[in-house]
């Protein structure tokens, strides 16, 4: 299975038609945050594969397209903020947002916060457990865990409620963005048991030998 994330930035050579070309060969598309509605809608009539994204810190519900009409939805994707689903014999997860760093701030929760949206995907994960083995495949989310890929600065500290939910419930892989990567050091892919995470900023591909 190969599998194209997405999350923080418009990418010039995907937001043409060369996405056509490149990607033709990708079964599925995730979208990890802080990415226009208008850039997701196009990636997915280009490419015509299933598209599910979180939103980031800085998706606003409602945002104006090119053509000027106001959206509310990423038209063609599935918001699976806050939400479990099967994609084939795939399943996903994903909890959009970053931590709170403006009391005021759409998408942005307390460490609190986001360990009580974990817990009402909890049922959810256990029951997939019980019935098919495991809790689910890939966790899509906008931030990283905490201490992983993650920054010094309050905006970008990751979750320490995501690091508990890998151990809980042990996903194949968690994919995030928010953190912006400068260097060519810059680590974007951790191990934590039997999870792999990766920063995909701001897009990466990721073949999956062997996915259910
Ligand atoms: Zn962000």
């Amino acid at each position: 299975m190969k599998i194209l994330a997405l999350s923080d930035e418009v990418v010039d050579f995907i937001y043409s038609a060369q996405v056509k070309d490149r990607f033709d060969d990708v079964d599925l598309v995730l979208g990890c945050g802080d990415l226009p509605y208008y850039y997701l809608e196009f990636v997915v009539t280009l490419l015509n594969k299933p598209l599910y994204f979180v939103p980031g810190n800085h998706d606003t519900p409602s945002q104006t397209l090119p053509d000027g009409r106001m959206a509310k939805q990423a038209e063609g994707c599935v918001n699976l903020d806050r939400a479990v689903a099967r994609e084939g014999r795939l399943i996903l997860a994903g909890l959009g947002g970053s931590i709170r760093y403006r009391p005021d701030g759409a998408h942005q929760y307390t460490d609190g916060e986001m360990a009580a949206r974990i817990a009402s995907l909890a049922p959810r994960l256990w029951y997939n457990r019980l019935r098919y083995g495991r809790a689910l495949d890939i966790l899509i989310t906008h931030s990283p865990p905490l201490g992983i890929h993650d920054g010094a600065d309050v905006a970008h500290r990751g979750f320490k409620s995501f690091n508990s939910l890998i151990r809980n419930f042990k996903p194949r892989y968690l994919l995030h963005g928010h953190s912006h990567i400068y260097r060519h050091t810059d680590v974007t892919r951790t191990q934590m048991g039997a999870t792999e995470i990766l920063n995909v900023y701001p897009y990466r591909v990721i073949e999956w030998e062997g996915a259910p």
